[in-house]
């Protein structure tokens, strides 16, 4: 922990309004706390807030709630707030109703964001997002009109005069951005965006002077940044983000990218931004399951071309993580994007020393990039507060209310916490040992060990905040009403559902429960009952971890990334799976199993999956379970599944007993949430959600 103090450069931080100036000396995070002086501007510590697509301008009050969002992150101390892509014309819109800045806009929003943010001693800067072939209408443009393939729309090339033109709009953008009060922009130019397809010789294949050799194809982004920095004057920060690796085929090696770094330090960049990966890559490369600073070999490699600073981006949720990484002087910066949706305090926490009471953000993508996917807006899971601080009151609340909550899962656990931050008084009742409910199943999961930065952190939480907890208590309807609790909260969760197959309690049979809990061992042969988020997540446990979460070079040989920069796109064969056990997941309904996982991250538990050779039967009839196997019928036909193991992951049902225990006595004030309330279709976005929205109610 920690770097050489020797690199520390301790400079006043004077945009520090209301911030206490922190003893670096006594800090575990040193360099994380370390100011920086551009000469221009300032920056307290090197905690960037990266840049997030919210559609948050889609809801109502769409700048009060933005203001609001980034004043909070402003307010937990993040050094530079970056914004979502602000596109510089109609055609570089990533969808429809996709925010623009040019001279049609009003600045009155923009005013709003960037007096909040300096208000609370933190920097903004703009991100200028040309979306390109990856446009989500019919104005969209690219290199060529060749379609991107996670886009339906077909892209109009841009004639050469056009794409001077959209030079200009993006310098006209940068000049706004500063009449606005935006202390810099950020020029998006990573993950397969427009000024990126520029670069690439596989959608460049242009003959005019932006096309052909690497010289033509990385002007639009050099010219771009001549222009910004021609209309936007001196003294106005220019970040640029460099797709630092490709990973897809036609990108740039690691020897291309520090030229190319090279040529836009020299067109005017101060500060460069790290993207990895396109969109349209198939190498997982924000999700839970990659792990923590994987990309750093590919930061590292632009840190070393330039002499400019460098903020590494990409999976650091926690601040060890970041530490380390400036310890080491591979970057200069720490973005985190997702981290402060989470936790809009991560900064403020990192100063008071205080890791372990960071609402870590757990890579799920369940209620931000999912929730983008699907065309609502970003919120978070660990924090339902996310994009939606309107809503919530600040503060404690009126009355002091002694409070009883039963159940420890995500629901009892963020209830707790929420209820006791309001100043009231909480007990906890939980049946078994430890805290966690489900929790404690998921983080079983290869790829899913984050979930066990949710409970160190709801533990924590629940000890600062003084919550009294009982564990071990299986609580009763007379000792709650007998308590002279003000309300009781039930958070008692679910069960898992016992299908009626013949058979099903034969010993072959074992429920998600048992396996994930280690209670079980399994066969080599195995059928997994439901193809729900649950079996999915079973079959990957039982087909074994191909990588340990701290495995980088692991991760890096299973989905195929050139680590040493030296092929196109950095991309280089995978590793073969290893030969493991057979599991058949199975569904009734026809139709494409995986329907129901997570838009951002199903696709990469089902490449693993397909990899390790696990087979998806649809259209299934259970028929009987025998010492011979699982009898069905797939699609009609008669089938004799020859397994070891049956493991059911056929949903849960709601464990309601004390609730309707409760209902019976005619209590005034009891509330029931999360799964006990409704199992189907439960997740833990929609428990915590519940749970905090009800504790500020109170
Ligand atoms: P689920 O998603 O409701 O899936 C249950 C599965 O069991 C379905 O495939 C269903 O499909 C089958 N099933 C239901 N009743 C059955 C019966 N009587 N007999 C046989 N099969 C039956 O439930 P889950 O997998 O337990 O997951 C619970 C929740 O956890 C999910 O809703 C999800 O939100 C959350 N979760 C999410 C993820 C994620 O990736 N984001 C991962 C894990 C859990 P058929 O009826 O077609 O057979
Ligand atoms: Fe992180 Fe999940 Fe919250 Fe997204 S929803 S910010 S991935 S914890």
């Amino acid at each position: 922990m920690g770097g050489p103090r020797a690199r520390l450069a301790l400079t006043e931080p004077a945009a520090n309004a209301g911030v206490t100036l922190v003893d670096i000396q006594m800090t575990h995070f040193p360099n994380l706390l370390a100011p920086y002086d551009f000469g221009f501007l300032k920056l307290r510590n090197r905690m960037v807030m990266g840049a997030m697509h919210t559609r948050l301008e889609t809801l109502d009050r769409p700048q009060e709630r933005l203001t609001e969002f980034f004043r909070a992150r402003a307010r937990g101390e993040a050094a530079l707030i970056l914004t979502g892509g602000f596109a510089p014309n109609l055609e570089g819109r990533m969808e429809e109703d996709a925010p623009v800045l040019d001279h049609e806009t009003d600045l009155t929003l923009h005013r709003s964001m960037t007096g909040a943010v300096h208000a609370e001693g933190g920097r903004v800067v703009l991100q200028i997002l040309h979306a390109g072939r990856y446009a989500k209408h019919p104005l969209c443009v690219g290199p060529t009109d060749v379609r991107a393939p996670i886009n339906s729309h077909v892209p109009r090339a841009l004639g050469t005069a056009e794409v001077w033109s959209t030079i200009q709009a993006i310098a006209q953008t940068a000049a706004l951005a500063r009449k606005a009060g935006y202390d810099g922009v950020e020029i998006m130019g990573s993950e397969g965006y427009l000024l990126n397809e520029f670069t690439s010789a596989l959608t460049n294949t242009r003959d005019d002077e932006f096309g052909g050799s690497f010289e033509n194809r990385i002007r639009l982004p050099v010219e771009t940044v001549k222009a910004v920095r021609a209309a936007a004057g001196e003294g106005f920060l220019i970040v640029f983000r460099i797709s630092t690796i490709d990973l897809v085929e036609g990108g740039m090696t690691g020897a291309e990218t520090a030229t190319y770094a090279r040529a836009l330090e020299a067109a005017g960049v101060h500060l460069f931004n790290t993207g990895i990966g396109w969109h349209e890559a198939a190498v997982p490369t924000i999700a839970s399951s990659v792990p923590r600073a994987a990309w750093r070999f590919a930061i590292e490699n632009v840190k070393r071309a330039v002499s400019v600073p460098v903020i590494a981006s990409n999976r650091f949720n926690v601040p060890e993580t970041g530490e380390q990484l400036l310890a080491d002087g591979a970057a200069d910066f720490v973005s985190m994007a997702r981290p402060f949706l989470a936790d809009p305090a991560f900064a403020r926490k990192v100063r008071e020393n205080r890791p372990d009471s960071i609402n870590t953000c757990i890579g799920c993508n369940q209620a931000c990039l999912d929730n983008i996917f699907t065309e609502r807006s970003a919120s978070c899971m660990v924090n339902p507060r996310a994009g939606h601080e309107i809503e919530f009151p600040e503060g404690l609340a009126a009355t002091r209310r002694r409070v009883a909550v039963v159940g420890g899962g995500p629901a009892g656990m963020s209830f707790a916490v929420s209820a006791a931050e309001r100043g009231h008084e909480v007990e906890l009742f939980e049946a078994e040992q430890t805290l966690g409910g489900q929790i404690n199943y998921a983080r079983m999961v290869p790829g899913k060990n984050e979930f066990n930065e949710m409970l160190r952190y709801f533990r924590t939480r629940i000890g600062e905040l003084g919550v009294r907890l009982h564990l071990g208590r299986r609580v009763s309807a007379t000792e709650l009403t007998e308590g002279g609790y003000d309300a009781i909260v039930i958070a008692t969760g679910v069960v898992p559902r016992t299908p009626d197959i013949e058979g099903i309690d034969h010993p072959m049979v074992a429920s998600y429960i048992d396996v994930l809990s280690g209670r079980r061992p399994m066969g080599q042969r195995v059928a997994v009952i439901g193809a729900g988020g649950i079996g999915f997540d079973v079959a990957q446990y039982l087909v074994g971890d191909a990588h340990a979460a701290e495995d980088t070079a692991g991760f890096l040989r299973d989905w195929g990334v050139d680590a040493t920069l030296q092929s196109h796109g950095g991309l280089t064969a995978p590793t073969a799976p290893r030969k493991g056990r057979q599991v058949a997941i199975l569904q009734r309904r026809e139709g494409r199993p995986g329907g129901t996982l997570g838009k951002s991250t199903g696709w990469i538990l089902k490449a693993h999956l397909r990899r390790a050779g696990v087979r998806n039967l649809v259209g299934v009839t259970y028929q009987r379970i025998d010492d011979r196997g699982l009898h069905c019928l797939v699609q009609g036909k008669p089938q004799l599944l020859e397994v070891d193991n049956v493991v059911i992951c056929a949903g849960q049902d709601s464990l309601r007993t004390l609730a309707d225990a409760l209902a019976a006595t005619g209590h005034a004030n009891v509330h029931t949430i999360g799964g006990a309330s409704l199992a189907s279709e439960l997740d833990a976005v929609r428990a915590i959600d519940e749970a905090t929205r009800l504790a500020c109610s109170l």
